[in-house]
């Protein structure tokens, strides 16, 4: 790596190290500067980002139309809560809605707070409306899922370091194995109110279910009266190669949970969508949050939203990442056991025989590309969707180099 002399990161990093919570293991970067597809560090060292904050920077870092209507809501009105309506949310939900294909959405800010909003209104669906009796509805969600940090969701998280030390839990999840509706059909009694799922697995290692999974759940769920709940967190809005992974298999779920890249980069912005029968389950009060729909998410929301339509960022996913995919797997590597993924999220799992994929992934950052390990062995590539060819072949040939040494 073309090091300064004096190297600033290792202050930066001493620093971070005294005073933060020790809850991330980030890789040894420190980034000061963003535009498009590319950081650079406190050292001046410029990297390709193959990580894109998980998904959440879609449209690239600093999109000009996202910063354009950022700054023009900040010069005019941020924050009002829900007591008072603003101009901002309606225009923003109303886009939402026509892009999903939704009657309503109900904004929040984090994906994990969307997530707790679709948990909620299924419950209470199933109390209202379906009519399982107090207290005993169902959820079923499914191994080696992801969906947040909340003491509720990881509660039914299956993963051990994300539950230890952290109960007691909250009930009424079943867990069954990812991509398995035989288990779903199974697990299902009078009870269950919804089936939670991410129509691809990000953080669970970008696990691909088996083909026509989706098709086989929306059957289940429509014949059971169980609603199928996609979080689409990671996977939507462009990311693997179409507007929802579930487009994939052209179904539609009956709630929708988004987040990452609705706020473009750069503000949390999250909703949870469906139509009437279960968002009108929502009474004034029941449910809410200070900083949800406020105008500057909405005004964020709304141009994160147009560029990805604009800019065609699912076309563009479809094509890059089918290609990316194919140059990966062409490079033969014999630490590599397989490639994985849909548009351009994609995993490229790494032997065990070869070790664990961080010290991959550090090989990559001395080269001038970031990517990020998830589950110790698989390398995350999953870059904004607004990367070109070239920026494509840069990050390639690195991995390339990396893979075969
Ligand atoms: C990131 C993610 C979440 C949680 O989102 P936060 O904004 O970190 O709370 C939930 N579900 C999926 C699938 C995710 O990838």
């Amino acid at each position: 790596m073309t090091q300064a002399t004096v190297s600033k990161t290792q202050d930066f990093l001493t620093e971070a190290d005294r005073y933060s919570a020790h809850n991330y293991h980030p890789l040894p970067v420190v980034i000061e500067r963003g535009e498009g597809s590319w950081v650079w560090d406190v050292d001046g060292n410029r990297y390709i980002d193959m990580l894109s904050a998980y998904s959440a920077v879609n449209q690239g870092h600093r999109h000009p139309a996202v910063i354009a209507a950022a700054k023009a809501q900040l010069d005019t009105l941020t924050l009002t809560s829900r007591a008072f309506h603003n101009d901002q949310m309606g225009p923003f939900l109303k886009m939402l809605c026509e892009v999903t294909g939704f009657d309503r959405a109900l904004p929040m800010n984090t994906g994990a707070e969307a997530v707790e909003t679709a948990i909620k209104m299924v419950r209470k669906w199933g109390y209202k409306v379906k009519g399982v009796p107090a207290g005993k509805a169902e959820i079923i969600v499914c191994e080696n899922n992801f969906h947040g940090r909340t003491t509720t969701i990881v509660g039914f998280s299956t993963e051990d370091q994300y539950k230890d030390g952290f109960g007691p839990f909250t009930p009424g999840f079943k867990v069954i194995p990812y991509g398995d509706s035989d288990a779903l059909e199974a697990a299902i009694t009078e009870n269950t109110v919804g089936f939670l799922v991410e129509p691809l697995q990000g953080e669970g290692g970008v696990v691909v279910p088996p083909e026509g999974f989706l098709t086989r759940v929306r059957e289940i769920c429509t014949a059971n009266r169980v609603a199928f709940i996609a979080d689409e967190i990671q996977t939507g809005l462009g990311r693997t190669g179409r507007m929802f992974c579930y487009d994939w298999d052209g179904v539609r779920p009956d709630i929708l949970i988004v987040g990452k890249a609705l706020g473009g980069g750069v503000y949390p912005v999250s909703a949870a969508i469906a139509d009437t029968e279960f968002m009108d389950v929502y009474q004034p009060g029941d449910h809410g949050s200070t900083f949800g729909g406020n105008p500057l998410a909405a005004a964020i929301g709304l141009a994160a939203l147009g560029v990805i339509i604009d800019e065609k960022l699912p076309e563009r996913s479809d094509e890059l990442g089918t290609w990316f995919m194919d140059q990966l797997r062409a490079i033969g590597s014999p630490h590599v056991e397989e490639v994985r993924g849909k548009g351009l999220m994609i995993g490229v799992v790494i032997k065990q025989s070869s070790g664990p994929a961080r010290p991959f992934c550090k090989a990559l950052q001395a080269r001038g590309v970031l990517a990020k390990e998830t589950h110790h062995q698989v390398i995350r590539f999953a870059p904004p969707l607004t990367i070109t060819t070239d920026e494509l072949e840069f990050a390639l040939d690195h991995a390339r180099a990396v893979l075969s040494e």
